[in-house]
């Protein structure tokens, strides 16, 4: 069986959804693996790499692919080649990509979607919400870091002693503490909150002060936050302001599953901050945390730079890809029940989702000619 790797279309994507060190493990469980030329040329290899770890360069490798990995989801275009019973595996908002999900639909095809694995420890190495938020948050950090005018660590010198940067980070889910643990290791003081109870104890471990608004806390579903009240994110900014007209530096991480990001931080608030403040936005393309504050562009308000994020895990290509690939690896093997009918009796993977198994059956959203994630048979049909 084919597992093709496609190139990606999307205006602005850098990764590839395969790496050459883990082509092996592809063909490992028996499948051909053809990718498309030029697809990891963004992510700095080439398509030689691809060639000597055993895949085949194809310009045609969707055509009859039992499989493919992409990081977004396919073109429609890319669709419309794939056999019917065909899967494909890439990230998959739904909500935002009806189009496709029709197309992926009336092609027949099995669409799993990444960010719609299940959180649970089994599905931790297939998590690629959280590996790709690694890369955000580390990425957030040093860009603050960059931004500023100013050093993150104290400096004792004979030629006087400089201050450490003040930090200041909000929404400490994995993207937030990896921003914090990369803050402090650059030298940073370091302040962080999130709404959620265990976070507290989570931002310490990392080296922070968690910051204590004295507010309650907000547990949603699965390890997740709720979203919060009107009354309350009123009274959570109003305590917030004095800790981020003191920051250097703020990088806000806070997000709600399924609902457009929270606003933390308005532009009152900003305007509040010392010249050459810098601000550090990875919800920016969801909505914001920060009011103002624009995807891919850096803004000014008051003294402050207001940087948005914009596909951010894609600013750092290489090492995205490949936590990424190991990820669509992970879900792969899961996928794979292995057969003995491969040439000359070896083992050859086949390529049969269990759809009894809650990873299998939590990440589909099209299979059969059915729309089968149910939120999204309900918005699209
Ligand atoms: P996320 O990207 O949805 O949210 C980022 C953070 O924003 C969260 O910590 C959330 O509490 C915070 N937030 C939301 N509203 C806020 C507000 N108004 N003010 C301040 N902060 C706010 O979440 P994530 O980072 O993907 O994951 C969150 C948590 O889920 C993790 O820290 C972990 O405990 C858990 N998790 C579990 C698994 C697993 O079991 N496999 C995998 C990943 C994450």
């Amino acid at each position: 069986m084919k597992i093709a790797v496609a190139r990606e279309t999307r205006a602005g994507e850098m990764r590839v959804a395969m790496v050459p060190e883990l082509v092996g493990k592809l063909t490992g469980l028996g499948y051909d693996v053809a990718v498309e030329p030029g697809a990891g040329l963004h992510a700095l290899i080439s398509d030689e790499e691809y060639a000597a770890a055993g895949a085949v360069l194809d310009d045609a490798a969707l055509d009859g692919a039992d499989a493919v990995v992409s990081v977004q989801p396919l073109a429609t275009d890319q669709i419309r080649r794939l056999p019917a019973g065909a899967a494909t595996i890439s990230f998959l908002p739904t909500g935002q990509e009806r189009e496709v999900v029709t197309a992926l639909r009336d092609a027949g095809v099995t669409s799993f979607a990444m960010e719609l694995v299940p959180r649970i420890s089994r599905a931790q190495a297939m998590d690629a919400l959280s590996s790709q938020a690694l890369v955000s948050g580390y990425r957030c950090a040093v860009v603050a870091a960059g931004m500023l005018r100013r050093f993150f660590p104290l400096n004792m010198t004979a030629a006087g002693t400089v201050p450490p940067a003040q930090v200041v980070v909000l929404g400490a889910g994995v993207a937030g503490l990896q921003a914090i643990a990369t803050a402090k290791r650059l030298g940073a003081v370091v302040k962080a909150y999130d709404v959620r109870a265990a976070a507290a104890e989570e931002i310490r471990s990392v080296g922070a002060q968690a910051i204590d608004l004295e507010l309650d806390t907000l547990e949603g579903a699965g390890g997740y936050a709720r979203e919060m009240t009107e009354e309350r994110a009123a009274l959570q900014m109003e305590r917030l302001t004095p800790y981020v007209a003191a920051a250097d530096a703020l990088i806000t991480t806070a997000a709600v599953p399924g609902r457009r990001a929270p606003l933390l931080v308005t532009r009152a608030m900003v305007e509040q901050m010392s010249p050459g403040s810098v601000v550090v936005d990875l919800a920016a393309e969801s909505g914001g945390n920060v009011e103002g504050a624009v995807a891919g562009e850096v803004v000014r308000i008051g003294n402050a730079q207001v940087w948005g994020g914009a596909n951010v895990p894609s600013q750092m290509p290489g090492p995205a890809s490949r936590l990424y690939a190991q990820n669509i690896v992970n879900i792969v093997t899961l996928m794979t029940r292995a057969a003995t009918d491969g040439p000359d009796g070896r083992e050859a993977g086949a390529f049969a989702p269990d759809f009894d198994d809650e990873i299998v059956i939590g990440s589909c959203v099209t299979h059969d000619g059915a729309i089968r994630h149910e939120p999204t048979r309900v918005a699209l049909e």
